[in-house]
């Protein structure tokens, strides 16, 4: 027998044992004579367990310790237990025995239900997993609660966002206050990835009420404004574009520069050279990403040449320096053209920074390379933020 099977036999074992000793109890205060056949399976559950037969042990266990309110806890314990050491399907058989031989009232079966939901999806048999959450609907609010919430993640593994909208809708009708934010928060991106598909087959209108819906659940949730700029950009309302866009510095300075392009190509589109330059000049006031700045240093340098680019960005480099400017730097000098090792110098950055991460998720600290909203790392939603690659000032 392996150690880890051997050791997972001896927890079952004390579980089993300790609810067997606990049902004992029960049956004496209740004046039931323990018979000759619970000894009987219990021992040859033991019998099982040490020759590393889990699922022959798991029956005579169940048929050892009858199957009441007193022992029900130890049962679901060991079904718990199972699925915690990766022994899924047996975990999965424990509730389905306990739902097919129990005389337990409804609450006590809708814990039962809730465990066997649990061992469902670490199955990945998700089908079954959302027909018990259907069914725990009516259970009472803290084990709707849990059923809710794990129904969240199977819809979001499966993609399912109506039927993630619709659980967390019910969920919020449930939480308390305190809770509704983050829960408001993974709604509004469940939107958002409805009007992104809806966007992509160019349907504005139902995308737009996507957008609405998402922007009531959470009004700081930059992705809306994001989403919104692209569309109104794609049907020519280039006022509308910007007008979405430049909400973002309100809602996430962090995201300005992810907007940049669009906004400037908006402006060009409108062919309006003022609002550009006065859009830049906002730009360039404190306080500065290092993103944004770069964004603009490029735009200077093609739409007013590499001499102001460079005054631009010898005036704030130095409070503010980071690998990237400084790659800008080299590029913008007034030898770079005749001189062959900036060229070199550029390209040897330029592939440094392209293997570099540039977003980094800010409650687990998982970095990427693109834009996710969804973290890889830890699930969570709208975590992920750009990097200010400035280098740290050193003190004194
Ligand atoms: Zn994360």
């Amino acid at each position: 027998m392996e150690l880890g099977n051997f050791f997972l036999s001896v927890l079952i074992l004390i579980a089993v044992g300790l609810a067997w000793y606990s049902g004992y109890r029960t049956r004496i205060k209740s004046h039931y004579s323990l018979t000759k056949n619970d000894h009987k399976d219990y021992f040859i559950g033991l019998n099982y367990l040490l020759n590393d037969e889990p699922d022959q042990s798991i029956d005579a266990f169940i048929s050892s310790l009858e199957i009441n309110s007193t022992t029900l806890e130890s049962h679901l314990a060991l079904g718990d237990l199972l699925r915690r050491r990766g022994k899924v399907d047996g975990s999965i058989a424990v509730y389905q025995k306990l739902l097919a031989i129990s005389q337990l009232d409804n609450k006590e079966l809708n814990q039962v239900k809730l465990g066997l939901v649990k061992s469902y999806v670490a199955a990945g048999l998700f089908d079954r997993a959302e027909k018990l959450i259907d069914e725990l609907k009516v259970a009472d609010t803290k084990i709707q609660i849990a059923a809710l919430k794990i129904g969240l993640t199977v819809y979001q593994l499966e993609k399912e966002w109506q039927k993630a909208i619709k659980a967390a809708n019910h969920l919020l009708k449930l939480s308390m206050p305190n809770e509704r934010q983050e829960i408001q928060a993974k709604a509004s991106h469940f939107y958002c990835e409805l009007a992104e598909k809806e966007l992509d087959l160019q349907h504005y209108n139902q995308a737009k009420e996507y957008l609405s819906k998402a922007r009531n659940m959470d009004k700081a949730n930059v992705r809306t404004s994001l989403i919104l700029g692209k569309l109104e950009f794609e049907q020519a309302n280039y006022k509308q574009a910007i007008k979405a866009l430049l909400k973002i510095s309100t809602q996430n300075p962090s995201f300005t520069a992810e907007a940049f392009d669009l906004i400037i190509a908006s402006y060009q589109a409108l062919n309006n050279h003022k609002k550009i330059q006065k859009f830049i000049e906002h730009s360039l006031e404190d306080p500065l990403s290092a993103g944004l700045l770069l964004k603009v240093i490029q735009y200077i340098k093609g739409s007013e040449g590499r001499g102001k680019a460079k005054e631009v960005l010898f005036q704030r480099i130095e409070s503010k320096p980071s690998i990237e400017l400084l790659g800008q730097a080299i590029l913008l000098n007034d030898n770079a053209e005749i001189d062959p090792n900036a060229e070199k110098f550029h390209e040897i950055l330029t592939n440094y920074l392209e293997s570099k991460t540039k977003y980094q998720c800010g409650s687990c600290g998982f970095e990427l390379k693109s834009l996710h909203w969804q973290c890889p790392g830890c699930n969570e939603w709208g975590f992920i933020k750009p990097i200010d690659p400035f280098i740290k000032e050193v003190d004194g």
